[in-house]
This record gives C-alpha cells, sequence and structure tokens, in this order.
C-alpha cells in the first residue's frame, strides 16, 4: 500500500511519541524564527551532548562530534564513524532560512504622522497573507566599528508587535477588481512602528522613534549595516480537536532542519560517518556565502580529510555517500484538488515524503535520483518500520519547485528528497501533521544508521 494513515496503524505508545516529540519541535521552532538563532541554538544543544569545533582541533578520530559554524548562518554537525569517510558518509542537508520580510537598508518613513518601515520580501510569498497579522522583529545591527547589537521585539508576552494594514472592506470596491498580484505590490508591505511626535518641525514621530531606538544603542546610519527580519509573533501551536497537526511560522524548512538535528543527536551507533549540513539562503536560490551553493562544504569535508590524516581526495568522499536533500512537501489540500495529481500527491497523516522529482513541466530544475538509489531508501525505510510515502510535488503544468539537492547531487553524491508535507507553505504559519513530523525523524534516523 503506497499511502496509509499513521493514526490507523500506530499503537498508543507510537502515537504518544510523535505528540511527545511534537512538543519539543514546537518549542524549538517558536524559540528560533531566524537562521541566526536557529545556529547558536543548535550549537548550544549539541555542545551539552558533546560536540566540538573542528577549527580548534587538531586531529579528528572516530568517536568525535563535531561541528564548523559559517557566519554565524550556517553551521555543519557531524559524528565521526569507524568507517573512513572516504568509503562513504551519509549526509542530510536542510535549510535555516524561511520566508520573511526584511527591513530595506533605509526603511523608516512618516507619512500623515505614522511611521514605517520598508521591507523587501524574502522567498516566495503571497503577500496579502501578510497584511493584519502581529510580526515581531528581529535585528542584528553591527555599527562601523563591528559592535554587533542583537534586537528582538514581538515574540514576549509583553513586548509589542507590528502589523502591515490593509484597506476596510467598505471602502475596497476597487481593491477587489485588481489581481492578487496588482492589488497587493510588494512596495506596499510598509510596517506600522510608531505614532507618537517629538518636538520637530519636519518628522517629529521618526524623531521620536529613534529616540527609542537609541536605547537599543541604534541610528538611523547604523540600519544601513543591519538584518532586520521581520516574522509572524507567537508561538506554534496544536491545531485541531484532536490536536493532532500543528500551525506555526517556518516549518518550510525547520521542520526538517530540526528533525534532522534530533536524529543525529540521537544516533548513537556511529559505524559510518553522518552529517547534518544546515544552508541559509535557500528561498532566494542558493546564491550566497552562506548558501548550498557554497564552497563552505566542501572546505569542511577537505579540513576533515586533513584532520583525519586521510590521503584520499574529496573525489572519494562524494562517489561514495549517500545523501537525503530534507525539505518540505506540498500535502493535498482538499481545498484546492485540481492543483495535485490525486494519484501521486502526498496525504496528511500519510508519513514522511519521498519525491522523485521537485520540478513542474518536464521535470525542470529536478535532480532525479536513480531507481536503485530509491530501491535503497525504501529498504531501509521498510526494515526500520519508518511510516513514509511516495509523492510529487503537483500537476504537472501547475508550477514546481526546486530544493538543495541539486547542490550535493551535482557533486557526484547520490541524493534523494524526501522530507515533511505541508499545507499552506510559505504563509505566516504552515500547517504539518505530528504524525509525518515524528516518521520524518525515524525516517531521517533510518538513514543515518543504515549501512
Ligand atoms: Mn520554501
Ligand atoms: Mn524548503
Amino acid at each position: 500500500m503506497l499511502k496509509t494513515n499513521a493514526w490507523k496503524l500506530w499503537k498508543q505508545e507510537e502515537k504518544e511519541k510523535a505528540f511527545s516529540f511534537s512538543e519539543e519541535y514546537k518549542k524549538f521552532i517558536s524559540e528560533n524564527k531566524t537562521e541566526r538563532k536557529f545556529v547558536n541554538k543548535s550549537v548550544e544543544l549539541a555542545k551539552k551532548t558533546g560536540f566540538k569545533d573542528i577549527t580548534a582541533m587538531e586531529k579528528i578520530v572516530p568517536g568525535d562530534s563535531i561541528f564548523k559554524i559559517n557566519k554565524n548562518k550556517q553551521v555543519i554537525f557531524g559524528k565521526i564513524g569507524e568507517v573512513p569517510i572516504e568509503e562513504g558518509a551519509r549526509f542530510i542537508v536542510a535549510h535555516i532560512d524561511a520566508p520573511r520580510l526584511d527591513l530595506k537598508p533605509n526603511p523608516v518613513y512618516e507619512d500623515e504622522g505614522i511611521v514605517f518601515f520598508k521591507t523587501h520580501y524574502y522567498g516566495g510569498i503571497k503577500k496579502y497573507h501578510w497584511l493584519t497579522i502581529p510580526l515581531a522583529l528581529y535585528g542584528t545591527v553591527v555599527s562601523k566599528t563591528g559592535e554587533i547589537k542583537m534586537i528582538e521585539i514581538g515574540d514576549k508576552t509583553d513586548d509589542p508587535v507590528f502589523t502591515i494594514t490593509d484597506l476596510l472592506p467598505h471602502l475596497s470596491r476597487d481593491q477587489v477588481k485588481k489581481t492578487i498580484e496588482e492589488g497587493f505590490p510588494g512596495e506596499n508591505l510598509n510596517i506600522v512602528a510608531a505614532t507618537i511626535p517629538m518636538e520637530d518641525d519636519k518628522e517629529p514621530v521618526k524623531k521620536n522613534l529613534f529616540s527609542i531606538l537609541g536605547q537599543y544603542g541604534v541610528n538611523e546610519e547604523d540600519l544601513i549595516s543591519s538584518e532586520f527580519e521581520v516574522v509572524p509573533a507567537g508561538v506554534a501551536r496544536d491545531l485541531g480537536f484532536d490536536r493532532s497537526l500543528i500551525l506555526g511560522y517556518g516549518q518550510d524548512d525547520r521542520v526538517c532542519s530540526y528533525t534532522s538535528f534530533r536524529a543525529l543527536i540521537d544516533s548513537s551507533e556511529v559505524k559510518r560517518s553522518m552529517f547534518c549540513v544546515f544552508v541559509d539562503q535557500e528561498e532566494i536560490g542558493s546564491y550566497g556565502s552562506t548558501s548550498a551553493q557554497s564552497a563552505f562544504f566542501q572546505f569542511f569535508i577537505e579540513e576533515l580529510l586533513e584532520k583525519t590524516k586521510s590521503q584520499k581526495s574529496l573525489r572519494d568522499v562524494f562517489e561514495n555517500s549517500r545523501a537525503i536533500s530534507a525539505d518540505v512537501s506540498s500535502l493535498l489540500d482538499p481545498g484546492y484538488k485540481e492543483a495535485y495529481d490525486l494519484r501521486n500527491a502526498a496525504r496528511i497523516g500519510c508519513g514522511a515524503c519521498v519525491e522523485r522529482t521537485t520540478g513542474g513541466r518536464g521535470k525542470a530544475g529536478s535532480t532525479e535520483p536513480t531507481a536503485e538509489y530509491i530501491a535503497w531508501i525504501r529498504k531501509i525505510f521498510d526494515e526500520n518500520n519508518v511510516h513514509w510515502q511516495p509523492s510529487e510535488l503537483g500537476k504537472i503544468e501547475q508550477g514546481g519547485g526546486g530544493t538543495v539537492a541539486t547542490f550535493f547531487a551535482r557533486l557526484n553524491i547520490q541524493t534523494i528528497d524526501c522530507g515533511t508535507g505541508v499545507i499552506s507553505m510559505h504563509a505566516p504559519f504552515e500547517v504539518t501533521s505530528k504524525a509525518d513530523v515524528y516518521s520524518t525523524y525515524n525516517a531521517y534516523k533510518a538513514f543515518y544508521s543504515a549501512e
């Protein structure tokens, strides 16, 4: 059977495990809504279980647990096994950035007594989703002297929040006739920031705002060298009377990054070396120095070869290794069946999704693992009682999506897409099933332990 509902199949004990795992997952994604926070928190957790930064290590031996951070926005974790890495390692690659709104370098303006922040959206969003909801700000401001200030406002219960306003229905006769594209231009995603004026001729509210920001040690010029990420405020919550689902921000792709991280931490028998490779900038095409296309990954493997005193080359490591590109898949949304091929769509609660192709229209941009590799994945998942389902993203002509699989497959590492199914992907609050989250964790654990 290709699709079975995990809740029907699982015994009480398994259901309880899925629920308790989901509690930890919800907490993690609620507290770590940016790539920087993901890196900090995962490193902190890993250190507690004995992981060490390889930068300071001269020699790496089997049994070592290691990590390396790239510019505070990317991190690789690994456990070194008895089998030399050039004979094949296991890589799970996931991205830790998520769709959001970024403040522009010169964001602050005042209009009719309201001060706004101008934003530039990051990743593929439906812009109208982001109006009239409470938003939180996460900022990293770096002064010319290199001093770093971190600002977080909107996620603590007594914090103020921010929002983008929208026109009332009573006056929307013209607005509702527009296409979604025309009705919600990116330049209108402006965030309400303040309304109390100070004594000043031209921009009294703006002046007051900067006196408040001054308390954080931030002036207008410093915003040029800042990263302010605007994300939905609020924690991930249980969804539904039966609490079977999770509603939360950034589950693409923190559901796969968190589950793969946990799978690595929880894997105690390490024959082959196993790694979590977390990348940034996936939602904007993977072009930067902390993205999947950065040479950081190759340099990391080079450093490993040096420090394990191996005489072999990258070529050997890549040729013999296996990878999972751990990214979310789209679950069939019953309200929009016309966008899916019902025979091949992923179903909610039916386990981790294994995707042969993520591309639409002639498999454009797809990585296409071999049948042999898919067969191996099937075998190890079934042998380890992983609940999983084969799936494709949607109807051929409806679009398609890429993942970082391509950047690892091109190194000649066998790579397959496998991750959790999501409804309302890229919306401020995305939906997953606890059965699928837990199944994804089990899938990654099976992959790490497989021969
Ligand atoms: Mn995405
Ligand atoms: Mn993704």
